[in-house]
């Protein structure tokens, strides 16, 4: 997707692009909810408008959400906000993972200097005088001028450039599934602080009794509910819920994804630049982790127009450079404030968890505390690119 979002975003500038993917060409995903899904923020939904990439979207297969609730696992706190504590339509929309691929890569298909190759895997990257050079798995060369990173938490590009990203396990396994739910999401994205991990329920499209389950435990319980029945799989998550949606069935197979998180101490190198999450991976207990790679693709490209608008080396260390500062800084924000979440959450002294939900419960009672929360939630931050704004 951070790739992709880069290749479309400079679709408009004088520059020969290619886009190497070792996954097959992508497609419209059609039939039941893809497993992997994402909440996009409406600062993420400009950004893929802006570029002309949103209107590709599949329409009947997203779904808005204009309210979040969160809980804790006691049932003492409590927060909840929606758009309108932000003056906004809706927070943002889940949309399947899948959807977002085909549609950027429908947009790049249709740009005549964009040469997306797919089942392209990439073998080797080596620094030239000028540039890279990158040989595929099939013995082909090409040599660029600026290499991009958007390789994914295990980049090869960023080791290829020693670029260091200390990697931390959070202890966690992510279960993801989608669940039909007895009683109607109404639009919401609600999240419950478990003893046992985070626990989402995310609105999906259809029929509104459609959620996407996306539930962080400890390595062994995890485990334990991968190999549970479907049934006690529906019967664990509505308990764990406590009904929150009343009767949950599993309506798909369960996928179980490990956490580590990690954060580049640099994300550029002369000629080079790292974006998504090959540059950052946070937690998916807030549904950040895109919503920043495409803020670095959409920054990055930003800086690169704007070099060739006036006449400016695109491919300058300075470039780079005030790229990875644009950027840096706001992932690191929330990597930290996810690691922070984590720890807040899994504390078991009763003191310290009196005055956490008693904490909640007086920020749901301040409406700028909630308009706060709101504008996190839609992604809004300082240093925005300009095509986020409008
Ligand atoms: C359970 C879970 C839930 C999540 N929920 C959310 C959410 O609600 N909202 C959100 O914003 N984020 C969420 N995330 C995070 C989000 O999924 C990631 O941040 C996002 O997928 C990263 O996108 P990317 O394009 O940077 O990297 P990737 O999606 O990892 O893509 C990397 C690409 O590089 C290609 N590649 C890698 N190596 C090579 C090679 N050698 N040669 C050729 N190609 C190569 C791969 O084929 C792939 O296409 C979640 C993550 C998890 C695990």
């Amino acid at each position: 997707m951070a790739g992709g979002m880069l290749a479309a975003a400079l679709a408009e500038q004088s520059l020969d692009i290619v886009l190497l993917d070792g996954a097959p060409e992508p497609q419209m995903p059609t039939g039941a909810p893809a497993a992997r899904v994402s909440a996009l923020t409406e600062t993420s939904e400009r950004l893929l408008r802006s570029v002309g990439v949103w209107k590709n979207m599949p329409a009947h297969r997203l779904q808005p959400y204009d309210k979040m609730e969160v809980r804790d696992g006691d049932g003492t706190g409590e927060v909840h906000f929606s758009a309108a504590d932000a003056a906004a339509s809706h927070l943002g929309t889940l949309v399947e993972n899948d959807s977002v691929v085909a549609a950027i890569f429908d947009f790049c298909r249709a740009a005549c200097r964009i040469d997306w190759r797919s089942d392209c895997r990439v073998a080797s990257v080596g620094r030239r005088e000028q540039g890279w050079r990158v040989e595929l798995a099939d013995g082909q060369v090409i040599d660029c001028r600026l290499l991009v990173g958007a390789d994914g938490a295990r980049s090869m590009v960023r080791s290829a450039a020693g670029l260091s990203a200390p990697s931390r396990d959070t202890g966690h396994v992510a279960v993801v599934a989608t669940l039909h739910s007895a009683v109607p999401h109404d639009s919401c994205a609600r999240q419950a602080f478990l003893d046992s991990g985070p626990l989402a329920l995310l609105p999906l499209y259809g029929d509104g009794h459609q959620c996407s389950l996306v539930w962080s435990l400890w390595p062994d319980r995890a485990a334990q509910l991968m190999e549970q029945s479907p049934g006690s799989f529906s019967h664990a998550v509505t308990q764990a819920s406590q009904a929150w949606l009343g009767d949950l069935q599993l309506v798909s197979e369960p996928l179980a994804f490990p956490i580590h998180d990690l954060h580049a101490g640099d994300y550029v190198c002369p000629e080079l630049a790292l974006i998504g999450d090959a540059a950052h991976v946070v937690h998916p207990l807030a549904g950040q982790g895109i919503n920043l790679g495409l803020l670095d693709a959409a920054v990055l490209a930003e800086e690169i127009g704007r070099a060739i608008e006036s006449g400016r080396d695109w491919s300058s260390l300075a470039l780079l450079q005030r790229y990875q500062r644009r950027r840096r800084g706001h992932n690191a924000s929330v990597v930290a404030a996810m690691r922070g979440f984590k720890v807040l959450f899994e504390q078991r002294s009763p003191a310290f968890r009196f005055f956490r939900n008693t904490g909640m419960s007086l920020v749901n009672r301040h409406s700028m505390l909630k308009g706060l929360l709101a504008a996190q939630a839609l992604g809004r931050f300082d240093d925005a690119p300009q095509s986020a704004r409008s």
